[in-house]
């Protein structure tokens, strides 16, 4: 079955599963705060997926976990998903932000429509260099502060603070109440992915930058055969990561999401291929591998104990009201 779907189609199917998870995450939080609010009786477990969109306290939790050996009982879920992420670029590419993360699924709707409105433009090399400066910016940022920045004191301070025990709900809120600068900021966004390929997460995210970093280091690839290529430049225009592939024998560019369009857009049989170790392996092993790792996290952490926040319930309510009455 996986043979016979195009890279395309098996993305999709990926990303919208993915995005489901999201929205019904996003829902059972929702009720779960309502009740742990006292606006509602009816009780509904924490998604701790929830901590999905927590990479800063992901960052915290490993920078402990790196220094003390003791896993974050407050965020579990977000070091988890941040290590099997990393997992996931060390072995696959950037993997995780290709099929897994749904931004990515938004910044490939936009990118269709930007084509199919004759608005999507791809900015040259240098530019791309000089746009892609602010994620690695951010991403030293983050790594500066949580690693060199902050003594482990300070780091157990803040992950013992009310601030962090609420940052799932002020995260929900966010996205439940924005503000008007929050609108503009989301407006701009959509706006510019329509007309600057994949403009979040190429040019701006720092978490794609940490994966697309460590992506160096895995053994999958792209291979380009040039004895075969005719040079139509049909790869190139398919690559959401804006990459010149008919100019490469091997991408590994640290904007590679496996996503394997360009060997869906190219004319020549076998020109393209995806290759580990020097091997030439099936196009849907970077998707149904980063599923794979996704899932094998979830279930290992899950297996030790590691999934689900230990925080006494009584203490996380008085948090939740303190925070968002
Ligand atoms: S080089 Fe190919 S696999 Fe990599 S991002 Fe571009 S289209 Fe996807
Ligand atoms: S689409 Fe295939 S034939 Fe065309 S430039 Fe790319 S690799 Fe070469």
């Amino acid at each position: 079955m996986l043979e016979k779907m195009t890279p395309p189609v098996l993305q999709r199917v990926i990303q919208s599963m993915f995005l489901v998870l999201c929205l019904h995450t996003g829902w059972q939080f929702h009720r779960f705060l309502l009740w742990a609010t006292g606006a509602s009786e009816v009780f509904v477990p924490r998604p701790a997926s929830v901590e999905a969109f927590l990479p800063i306290a992901a960052l915290m939790g490993l920078r402990r976990l790196l220094q003390t050996g003791a896993w974050d009982m407050v965020h579990p879920a977000a070091l988890a998903i941040l290590l099997a992420a990393m997992v996931t670029a060390l072995v696959l590419r950037k993997g995780f932000c290709g099929y897994v993360c749904p931004v990515g699924l938004i910044s490939g709707m936009l990118n269709t429509l930007g084509r199919r409105l004759s608005l999507s433009r791809v900015p040259g090399p240098w530019a791309a260099r000089l746009l892609s400066v602010p994620k690695y910016l951010a991403l030293g940022f983050f790594i500066y502060t949580v690693f060199f920045g902050m003594d482990l004191a300070a780091i157990e301070q803040f992950a013992t603070g009310p601030y962090n025990y609420v940052a799932d709900a002020r995260m929900l809120r966010f996205f439940q109440s924005p503000s008007r600068t929050t609108m503009v900021v989301l407006a701009a966004l959509l706006v510019l992915g329509t007309v600057l390929r994949s403009f979040w997460c190429r040019y701006l995210c720092p978490y794609g930058a940490l994966l697309g970093l460590l992506s160096w280091a895995s053994p999958t690839s792209v291979r380009r055969d040039p004895a075969t290529c005719v040079q139509c430049g049909r790869c190139t225009r398919a690559c959401p990561g804006c990459i010149r592939v008919q100019d490469m024998e091997r991408v590994l560019s640290p904007e590679c999401l496996g996503c394997m369009r360009c060997q869906e857009a190219c004319p020549v049989e076998g020109c393209i291929s995806l290759r580990a170790a020097g091997r030439a392996i099936p196009s849907w092993v970077t998707g149904v591998g980063s599923v794979a790792v996704m899932l094998g996290a979830w279930l290992l952490a899950l297996q030790a104990g590691l999934w689900d926040q230990r925080v006494p319930m009584a203490m996380l309510q008085r948090f939740y009201r303190m925070f968002l009455e």
